[in-house]
């Protein structure tokens, strides 16, 4: 399948924020929109000859893409993928917005980055597609599969090995959701219960998302 094979701080530039695509790097101060790099050299402007006149903002419509197309990057969802998946949201009961939310947290790429295998989605994203990771002892190669509570997410005898994936556990500095429940080190992670807004810690506006597509 396509994806963004280009610069992805450029991504983060554009969006004016830290999506933390990069793993370690992000949370250094070779992070090129990191607030802890002094204004001389930080390059918080969206990229480009004319990213410094890009800084205003924008219409309602502009506000309302931007918001989608950030959740999108910090998903690593490409378009039509994130079209279908607002469609599905829609289609379900309650806020559409915090369900799509909750659709992309529960995608395996995620999860496996979430549970700290994986030090960014991207790398989760290779764990998987390399099959690495078993669901329900299983192997999946498929980053986008939905997971369902209830389900456990392990990692293959070789990834057991991996010393990218023990490195990874011992050193990434974030808390696994409470909706997962870990076993701790390399041990299984199991998914309890669909994540509530609440429980997701990225400050996309889903709102703004729904009132772009249903337009
Ligand atoms: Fe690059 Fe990470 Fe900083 Fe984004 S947050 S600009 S991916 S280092």
């Amino acid at each position: 399948m396509a994806r963004y094979t280009g610069p992805v701080c450029r991504l983060c530039r554009r969006e004016r924020s830290k999506l933390f695509l990069k793993g370690e790097r992000c949370y250094s101060l070779k992070c090129p929109v990191s607030e802890a790099v002094t204004d001389r050299h930080s390059r918080a402007y969206p990229p480009g000859e004319h990213g410094r006149d890009r800084m205003r903002q924008g219409s309602e419509y502009q506000v309302q893409l931007r918001e989608k197309q950030k959740a999108r990057r910090i998903y690593g969802v490409l378009e039509k993928q994130f079209r279908n998946m607002y469609e599905d949201a829609s289609r379900r009961k309650g806020i559409t917005g915090e369900i799509l939310l909750a659709m992309l947290e529960m995608r395996l790429d995620n999860v496996v980055f979430r549970s700290r295998y994986g030090s960014s989605r991207a790398q989760a994203r290779q764990l998987v597609r390399h099959g690495h990771i078993l669901v329900n002892s299983k192997r999946v190669t498929i980053p986008s599969y939905r997971l369902r509570p209830g389900d456990k997410v392990s990692l293959s005898e070789d990834a057991r090995g991996m010393a990218v994936v023990r490195r990874n556990l011992e050193l990434v500095d974030r808390a696994v959701p409470v909706w997962l429940a870990t076993e701790g080190g390399l041990g299984d992670v199991t998914v309890l219960s669909e994540p509530k807004r609440s429980e997701i810690d990225e400050t996309v506006r889903e709102q703004l998302i729904v009132e772009l597509y249903s337009k």
